[in-house]
């Protein structure tokens, strides 16, 4: 998302040990099964219920099988967009986040050879959305396409507090040095704010999502941010507004070759999103 200053770094590095940890915790969790018909009854099979022969016509039947995040709202945040380099006035405008004012929204990182966050959020995000949807989730974006400007971190919160979203996630990845690598998850803190009483939600979808997208992609917990890839912040407007459970995921660092290589991939692409589509539906279950 941004460069840490040198400081933060430094003590990073000294406990990269700790941060970058290879625990077990994660191995096991967050393997929600993919929608399936196995919730069908003979009934459903051979069409002919006692209330469908005694002509009760009024009842509704559903003639759709149940699928597992049926009833759901989801709000996807997909990190910048393609156009905010276009207009720095309306990109720099500063806003307030209750903690502090700041920038409107950013352009984004991108890896060395000029693949940008911005497209691959979108990317990832519309993944995301194809998955969940499948699963039965209504889903809403923040932004319609990657050729726009914003919005604001603070109209992408408002978003998911408008859909009265069960989940919201708001997708990125790092440029961070080149030698640092791996994901990791960022959940609000308690700030006297709105945010607070959706804190301890936020956790617990933090550390599913954390654990399916470790399983998913194999991809490692971050050596440079948080512990065990769980970070908590309170400068980010997009949690700081948020009423809803919010986390972002910083999917790894587009400025490390390895983790870059990855993100150009569209198959590891559709990993990532099939693996933070298991995480919300393991929070959303649970
Ligand atoms: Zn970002």
């Amino acid at each position: 998302m941004r460069a840490l200053p040198a400081t933060i770094l430094a003590v990073c590095g000294l406990i990269a040990s700790a941060c970058g940890g290879a625990g077990t915790d994660g191995a096991t969790a967050g393997q929600a099964a993919p929608a399936t018909s196995a919730g069908q009854t003979p009934a459903a099979t051979t069409g002919q219920t006692p209330a469908a022969t005694t002509g009760e016509a009024d009842v509704p039947v559903s003639e759709t099988p149940e699928e597992p995040l049926d009833g759901k709202v989801v709000v996807i945040d997909p990190g910048h967009n393609g156009g905010n380099f276009r207009d720095p006035a309306a990109i720099n405008r500063q806003v307030d986040v209750l903690t502090q004012k700041k920038a409107c929204d950013t352009t984004g990182t991108s890896t060395d050879d000029g693949y940008s966050e911005a497209a691959f959020t979108w990317d990832v995000s519309t993944r995301l959305r194809k998955i969940l949807k499948n699963r039965g989730a209504t889903v809403e974006l923040t932004r319609s396409g990657n050729d726009g400007v914003g919005p604001c971190i603070t109209e992408r919160a408002a978003i998911g507090n408008e859909a009265g979203a069960d989940a919201a996630i708001s997708v990125h990845a790092d440029g961070s040095a080149p030698g640092n690598r791996g994901f990791h998850v960022i959940m609000p803190k308690k700030i006297d704010g709105p945010v607070d009483k959706v804190v301890k939600a936020s956790s617990r979808l933090g550390v599913a999502v954390r654990d399916a997208f470790r399983d998913g992609t194999g991809l490692p917990y971050s050596n440079y941010i948080g512990s065990r890839a769980l970070d908590y912040r309170n400068d980010l407007g997009g949690l700081n507004l948020s009423t809803v459970p919010k986390v972002f995921i910083e999917c790894g660092n587009m400025r490390n070759a390895a983790e870059a290589a990855k993100f150009r991939d569209p198959k590891f692409r559709q990993k990532i999103a099939l693996a933070l589509a298991n995480g919300l539906q393991h929070y959303l279950e649970s």
